[in-house]
């Protein structure tokens, strides 16, 4: 006769793990909501970007698409504007075109920085033009976030003065949050950002030959 499992007090294997995990969840539950109660400041935040792994830009556009949904205004500057259109601006320019929808302000560096241009003087120039549209972005109160994409490197390169841009982007307006991206970025950067994120590269498919994928790398 094959035995029958135990019904005992402590229940049978299944039971008993139901019970603990119901345990855990609730022990859980509470550090939660403890810690959700503990934080009660409103304001903005300032994000960081950062790290040589893919994923910071993609974020900073989920962000973007979280704050339009909420009908919030959102001003994007893109420091490096690639070779190729991206998914995110074909989408944005088509339903969020300036005149259609006054809640987006959109500007790339059109020209100047890319990898390949090597004229110093030029790229000064453009970042410059560029950073004066940020600048302005960050003293608006209307504007509920900005994202400055890339911005890192032209800190890195020298192509902005870093006391400039670190105050420029602390003494935004309280309740305007900020995401900042690219690789690097500095100690003193980091130091006036909230939420400062490390994109790691664990590994990346164009390092397989795989090509760059529409719709997911751009
Ligand atoms: P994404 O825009 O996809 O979130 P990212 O902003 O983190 O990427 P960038 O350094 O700005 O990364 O580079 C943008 C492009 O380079 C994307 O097409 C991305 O897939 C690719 N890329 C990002 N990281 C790597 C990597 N470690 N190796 C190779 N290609 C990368
Ligand atoms: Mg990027």
């Amino acid at each position: 006769m094959s035995e029958q499992p135990e019904l005992n007090a402590s229940g049978t294997g299944d039971e008993r793990r139901d019970s603990k995990h119901k345990k855990a969840m609730k022990k859980q539950k509470a550090n939660i909501d403890a810690t959700v109660a503990a934080a009660d400041i409103e304001r903005g935040v300032a994000v960081l970007l950062t790290g040589n792994g893919k994923g910071k830009s993609s974020s900073a556009f989920g962000m973007v698409m979280r704050a339009l949904g909420y009908g919030y205004k959102v001003g994007v500057v893109q420091f490096i504007k690639g070779e190729i259109l991206s998914g995110e601006e074909i989408y944005l320019r088509e339903h969020y075109l300036q005149e259609q929808n006054p809640n987006m302000v959109f500007y790339q560096m059109g020209t100047g920085f890319t990898w390949d241009t090597q004229d110093r003087s030029a790229d000064i120039a453009a970042a410059q033009k560029t950073w004066e549209v940020s600048k302005a972005l960050l003293a608006d109160e209307s504007v509920y976030l900005v994202v400055l994409d890339e911005l890192t490197y032209m800190l890195a390169y020298d192509y902005l003065d870093e006391a400039e841009v670190l105050e420029a982007l602390s003494n935004r307006p309280e309740h305007q949050s900020l995401v900042v991206t690219g690789r690097g970025g500095g100690a003193k950067l980091q130091a006036i950002m909230d939420t400062v994120s490390e994109v790691k590269d664990i590994k990346h498919a164009f390092n397989d030959g795989i090509k760059a994928r529409k719709g997911v790398d751009y």
